[in-house]
């Protein structure tokens, strides 16, 4: 089996010599997500020869708000969760950013992601700041009832934070449409009236975007279709491997399938499947809906999510959770494009092998910010009351998308560096203009 896409050695005409890696000898398993960003920030700030005291503001974020909350488990306990609401900047606008219900979100990890957030934003030119939220908890051991009093009570406690000209959270890992509908009702009550653009991922019965659902899955397909544009190849041309099924992996595999690519590899949690001759898309998603797994189905090979990130595949995305592609497997990895639908699936060190073998990365903030961009305009609509088609909302966010990889791709080029760095080049010198231009108060 051979990939049908130029190996390791013909690609260096898209590697490049500077990137966001740390020095060699940088001990990165040491490091927090929240020292990771810093550092990424660090190298972007000494490539762009940033104001020592503007690259100051941008390594804090800007409020950090610690919520220690009650709720009434359904057997008659009561139980304090610890929740977080973290905005690192809002030179270009209100803060923006998901909220995840996660036993990893830490408050080193919400930092991080809300950091993320604002170079996300900055790099599809949205007006938006980065924020994040977490709140530490197994969503999958809550009941339906816990998880809604769980969130009200959260979104309660971050009221003082959020609001549509203030801060506006979206779903991420853990949480969904639902959970956005009860932050919003939640939100709605306290102040008598509905407020739609408190939230955005919302259904679409109380104000949600058409398109939205799909947003970050047809986003990172967009850009993977201009990525393999470089190769001289189209999608249907293409053999894809995504991991993850779940809100993001699951849209970038139907989307995938849809527009003519073989997706031959995808996995949950349970494990994965493969099969080189394409897999039945919508048959799996049948499946996991049915049996909250893809893995009872029989239309392919078993494999572990691990195995998958290894496959001989024109593409991977990484679309499940951080820290998949790491110092361990990276040499393993043959796709020559790796697509990062997941937000930090790929370690710093990770990062530097793959870039010395060749592998074209389209990072995270860029591949990702399909989401984001749908929900800028889910926020304009319930600002204005007035809704878009779907067909409109994907084209608008077809051209933001396409944009944004063509502005990366260009700095890449033009500075002799990653796709990484040409993103982080990008959204930290927008951000500091943005700083610069409205000077410091008072
Ligand atoms: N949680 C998503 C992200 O990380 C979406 C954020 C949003 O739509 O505000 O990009």
């Amino acid at each position: 089996m051979s990939a049908t896409i130029p190996a390791a050695n013909h690609r260096t005409s898209i590697s490049a010599k500077g990137s966001l890696m740390l020095p060699e000898d940088t001990p990165v398993q040491a490091q927090n997500p929240h020292e990771n960003a810093l550092e990424l920030l660090a190298i972007a700030a000494r490539h762009l020869q940033l104001d020592p005291g503007i690259h100051e503001i941008l390594k804090h974020a800007e409020r950090e708000l610690t919520v220690n909350f009650p709720v009434k488990m359904d057997n008659g306990t009561m139980k304090t969760f610890t929740g977080y609401r973290v905005q690192h900047n809002i030179a270009r606008g209100p803060s923006k950013g998901g909220l995840r219900f996660s036993l990893g979100a830490t408050i080193e990890e919400v930092r991080a992601l809300a950091m993320l957030m604002t170079w996300k934003c900055a790099i599809v030119n949205i007006p938006f700041g980065g924020s994040k939220g977490g709140v530490l908890c197994d969503p999958k051991q809550l009941s339906v009832g816990e998880l809604e009093r769980l969130t009200r009570r959260y979104t309660s406690e971050i009221g003082i934070l959020i609001g549509p000209d203030t801060d506006i959270p979206a779903p991420d890992m853990g949480t969904n449409a639902q959970t956005m509908a009860w932050v919003m009702d939640t939100y709605s009550m306290s102040k008598g009236r509905t407020v739609p653009a408190v939230v955005t991922g919302k259904p679409v019965s109380v104000g949600g975007s058409e398109g939205r659902n799909d947003a970050t899955g047809r986003g990172i397909v967009f850009v993977t279709r201009e990525a393999l544009r470089e190769y001289g190849k189209r999608l249907a041309d293409a053999r894809v491997a995504v991991q993850g099924f779940g809100n993001v992996g699951g849209a970038t595999a139907r989307i995938f399938h849809e527009m003519g690519a073989r997706v031959v590899a995808v996995s949950d949690a349970g494990g994965g499947l493969y099969n080189p001759n394409g897999l039945d898309i919508p048959a799996l998603l049948e499946c996991a809906n049915r049996d909250g797994t893809l893995t009872t189905h029989t239309g392919g090979k078993p494999i572990s999510s691990a195995e998958l990130l290894e496959l001989d595949v024109d593409v991977l995305v990484p679309a499940a959770i951080e820290n998949q592609i790491t110092g361990d497997n990276a040499h393993r990895i043959k796709a020559p494009i790796v697509v990062e639908g997941a937000n930090g699936p790929t370690t710093p060190e990770a990062d530097r092998i793959l870039r010395d073998n060749g592998v074209f990365l389209v990072p995270d903030v860029l591949a990702n910010a399909g989401g984001v961009v749908v929900s800028y305009f889910e926020w304009v609509q319930d600002l204005q009351f007035f809704f878009w088609q779907e067909e409109e909302v994907n084209a608008k966010m077809e051209a933001i998308m396409v944009h944004a990889y063509r502005d990366v791709r260009q700095t890449a080029r033009r500075e002799d560096v990653d796709m990484r760095l040409a993103a982080y080049i990008i959204g930290v010198s927008r951000v500091a203009e943005a700083a610069t231009i409205r000077g410091i108060y008072p």
